[in-house]
């Protein structure tokens, strides 16, 4: 299958206006994060709902990709899991996500390379 030139730049973290990165995580790491899982899918749905097997869990889509988020109003700023975005990316729904700040409330936060350029662009 052939990649259009889009997808390649988005297989390296990078987006056309900021980029993202992917974390690593060892065995032991993986074990703690698939445990909570299991445990947070029998919490909630008072044991009705089978979790994703552990490859299953590992292999979604995005599941290492962090992206920096910063809120333009508060300056608060913090790390989230690009998944909850990279749909909206990919099929041009959006160009870059904004958010609600979990702090101030205002739908000011964006991706820190969005902040950053805005931020330079309104001192000078
Ligand atoms: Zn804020």
């Amino acid at each position: 299958m052939e990649s259009t030139i889009g997808e390649i730049l988005m297989s390296n973290n990078n987006y056309r206006f900021f980029k993202t990165y992917s974390i690593s995580l060892n065995d032991k790491e993986k074990e703690n994060l698939y445990n909570e899982y299991v445990l947070r899918v029998a919490l909630s749905s008072g044991g009705f709902e089978t979790p994703l097997s552990y490859d299953d869990y590992f292999n979604q889509d995005g599941f290492y990709e962090r992206i920096n988020m910063r809120c333009l109003h508060c300056r608060y700023r913090q790390t989230l899991h690009f998944s909850i975005y990279k749909h909206l990316i990919r099929s041009n729904e959006i160009t870059f996500p904004s958010d609600i700040c979990p702090k101030c409330n205002k739908e000011h936060f964006v991706p820190e390379d969005i902040y950053n350029t805005l931020m330079n662009n309104i001192i000078k």
